[in-house]
Formats: structure tokens, C-alpha cells, sequence
């Protein structure tokens, strides 16, 4: 389709800045509602796997994600007294890194900067109130009391969307794993200079990542009760009570965590939208979706390339519901496989009893994972 379509993204987090910078830069009008006040992220670090870096290079923000970041090819797998097993070179898409490890900051400023530069309009602290699709167009009124119509609205507002509740009431609520993710940021020990982590027979795992030079965070899983939250005055004691069966690296990390206030808490939930992800001239992307636990560290790698292959879609196809019909197709499998295997490594990891589907899907395992997605999205 030729632009300028007028497009209104519902969420201004990782994909749907990296979606209003790919279409503004081909000349749509975009317009981002995002209920945030500011561009800032909970301030924990994330990696961007190579195919992530790939769509980054395309919206031409790899640069400023390497240098706010620490990119890096080795994966080091360590037992839990933290001797090292394993050295696993990660492959690369194209010649972009391996993986990059970042401050979630740092990355929500690259890409706004990336959506302003390139003519996108981002509004914080405002929301969708009603909205209309009369297969024409859909009429929106924002929170801010503006009215606008869209050829297209994109609900990239995360795993608890509220536009999924309103195309499909509430037949997809966020499903709680019954495992939680425990990460706190910490100066990076010289030696953490790619993923280090350590698994075995604790029924848990912990990882070190590189996100600056100067940083790295420590992150872990346990299986938690769906009530359960850390005590806000010793959630540092919790953390050490829980990683008490690590040595090594993971260890000596731990001993570093004093301030409660440091351990950032996240119950890891999923979403599987069975339903067509598109209605008419609405569609959810990313996590709104298809949120997956983290095992494979590809939720928001799915989300940016969720992004660019709909921005493609829109230039291929003739009409907006076609654009998103060929872009589901193309995207559908893709996060679908990430999300079941990513769920089959965490009930592995733990301990979990798994299906045969999940067993056939385990033979590829997390490092066959990362070869299968550098192939093309
Ligand atoms: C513990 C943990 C670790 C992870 N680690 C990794 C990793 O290392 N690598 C990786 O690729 N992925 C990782 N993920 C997954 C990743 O964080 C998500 O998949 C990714 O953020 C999804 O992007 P998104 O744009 O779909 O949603 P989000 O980034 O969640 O953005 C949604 C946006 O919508 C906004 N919003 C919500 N409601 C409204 C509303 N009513 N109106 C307007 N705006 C709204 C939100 O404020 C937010 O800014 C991890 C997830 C967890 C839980």
C-alpha cells in the first residue's frame, strides 16, 4: 500500500516503538498512545538475541543498542557449585552480534528517540477510551480527549492488553506459570562477559548477563504460589535463601545483593490468543498475543520482529485486512514455537513433568533454539 496510512499503536514499549519507527520511516502517519508517563522502562536489563539485533539494524538503531549495551557471543553453562561445563559460541543472523545485553532504560530511549526522529507522534500518560471499526476505518478517542480515524490500530500493549479484552472479552487472561522471576542489577564482575548460567539438579537456574560494562544482572527461577510476594523489608534474604545451592559466579553474586529495594520481583505468565490475531482493521501484536515465559530470551526479540514483518506486510499487500491476514501467517508459527518451547525448558529446568509434544520439542533444546532462530523471521 502506498502511505501515508494513518496508524494508531496502543502500547509504547519495545514493539510498539520499533513498529511506529519502521512505519513512520516509510512515510505512514503514526500516532502511539502509551499509558506511561515517560519513556522509562522498570529499570532491569534485557537480551537482544541476534535476530533481534537483525530488525534493530533495519530500523537503524543497531549502533545505539551496542554502544547502551554489552554485546556478546558465548554462552558459558556452569554447574551449581559454578564450574564451567559448557562454552556455546551463539550464532549470529547476517554479520549483527550474537546477543546484546541491555538496560530495559536504555533501549525504551533508543527506540523513542528512534520513533521521534523518524516522525512518529508519541503520546504518554494517555489511552484508548472507545473505539469504532466500521470496516472503512476505526474512529478512536483517546484519553487526552482527542478524536482521530485510523486506517489501522495496532494493540502492541503487552500481556495484560486492553484491546485483547476488548476484541475477545476475557477468553485470554494471562496464564500464571506458577514459576516467578527474581532479578536484581549489580556492578558486572570482570569475568561476565557473555550469559554465564547455572543449572543442574536444584530444580532452578541462575544467570548472569552482561548489560554495560559497568553492569550485569543476576536473574533466577523458582517456582512460587501465585499469592506469594517478596517481603519489601528482606526480599534480598529471600533471594540468597532460595540461590543457597549455588557456588561460583552465582554465589559471589548474591553476596553482593544488601538492598531489598534492589530485587525486582515478575511472575512469569503467558497468553496464547487461539482466535485470529486480527479483526477487521484492529490487530494485536507481541506479548498482547502470544506472551511466552523468558527461558529462550526471545519475548520482545518476537515482538520487534512482530514489528517489521508488519510494517513489510503493509507495503506487499493491497488492503489492510490483507496485509494482516499475510502477516499472521508469516508470524503465527513463529512466536507459537518460541512460546511452547520456551514453556518445555522452563518445566525441564524445574523439574516439571513434560508432555511427549514438549519432549519432541526439548530435542532441539535452548542452544539448537538460537540456530533455528537466526534463520529469516
Ligand atoms: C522476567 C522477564 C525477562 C525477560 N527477558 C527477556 C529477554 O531477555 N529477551 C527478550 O527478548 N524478551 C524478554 N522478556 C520478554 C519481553 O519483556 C516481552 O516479550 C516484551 O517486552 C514484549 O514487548 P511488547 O511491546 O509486546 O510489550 P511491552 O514491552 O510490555 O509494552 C507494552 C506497552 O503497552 C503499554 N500499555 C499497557 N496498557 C496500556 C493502555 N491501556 N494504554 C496504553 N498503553 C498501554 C505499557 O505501558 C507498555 O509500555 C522477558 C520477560 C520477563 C517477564
Amino acid at each position: 500500500m502506498t502511505p501515508p496510512l494513518r496508524v494508531l499503536v496502543h502500547g509504547g514499549g519495545i514493539g510498539g516503538l520499533t513498529l511506529a519507527t519502521a512505519l513512520a520511516r516509510r512515510g505512514h502517519r503514526v500516532d502511539v498512545a502509551e499509558l506511561r508517563d515517560g519513556a522509562e522502562a522498570l529499570g532491569v536489563g534485557i537480551v537482544q538475541p541476534s535476530n533481534a539485533l537483525h530488525v534493530m539494524r533495519r530500523i537503524g538503531v543497531l549502533d545505539a543498542c551496542l554502544a547502551a549495551g554489552f554485546p556478546w557471543e558465548v554462552l558459558t553453562v556452569c554447574d551449581p557449585a559454578g564450574a564451567t561445563l559448557a562454552e556455546i559460541p551463539q550464532p549470529r543472523m547476517g554479520d549483527v552480534p550474537a546477543a546484546n545485553g541491555i538496560p530495559r532504560p536504555a533501549l525504551a530511549k533508543v527506540l523513542s528517540a528512534a520513533a521521534g526522529e523518524a516522525g512518529a507522534a508519541v503520546a504518554f500518560g494517555t489511552t484508548i477510551t472507545e473505539l469504532a471499526d466500521d470496516g472503512e476505518g476505526v474512529d478512536v478517542t483517546l484519553s487526552d480527549g482527542r478524536t482521530g480515524r485510523y486506517d489501522l490500530v495496532v494493540g502492541f500493549d503487552g500481556i495484560g492488553s486492553p484491546l485483547r479484552r476488548h476484541l475477545y472479552g476475557d477468553r485470554y487472561p494471562p496464564e500464571y506459570t506458577g514459576f516467578a522471576n527474581w532479578r536484581v542489577t549489580l556492578p558486572r564482575s570482570p569475568g561476565v562477559r557473555g550469559v554465564v548460567m547455572s543449572a543442574g539438579n536444584l530444580r532452578a537456574k541462575a544467570l548472569l548477563t552482561p548489560i554495560t560494562e559497568e553492569l550485569m544482572y543476576l536473574g533466577s527461577v523458582f517456582a512460587e504460589a501465585a499469592d506469594f510476594r517478596p517481603d519489601p523489608a528482606r526480599a534480598h534474604e529471600q533471594l540468597a535463601g532460595r540461590l543457597a545451592g549455588f557456588g561460583g559466579p552465582i554465589a559471589e553474586a548474591v553476596a553482593r545483593v544488601t538492598d531489598p529495594a534492589s530485587v525486582v520481583y515478575s511472575r512469569i505468565s503467558q497468553v496464547t490468543v487461539e482466535e485470529p490475531w486480527h479483526v477487521g482493521r484492529m490487530v494485536l501484536a507481541g506479548d498482547a498475543a502470544h506472551a511466552s515465559t523468558p527461558h529462550l530470551a526471545q519475548g520482545a526479540a518476537m515482538a520487534v520482529e512482530d514489528a517489521l514483518v508488519l510494517a513489510e506486510s503493509l507495503d506487499a499487500a493491497g488492503t489492510v485486512p490483507a496485509a494482516l491476514a499475510a502477516w499472521e501467517e508469516r508470524r503465527r508459527p513463529r512466536a507459537l514455537w518460541v512460546q511452547a518451547l520456551s514453556r518445555a525448558v522452563l518445566r525441564q529446568e524445574t523439574g516439571t513433568p513434560t508432555t511427549p509434544e514438549e519432549d519432541e520439542l526439548l530435542k532441539v533444546g535452548v542452544p539448537g533454539a538460537a540456530h533455528v532462530l537466526v534463520r529469516p523471521y
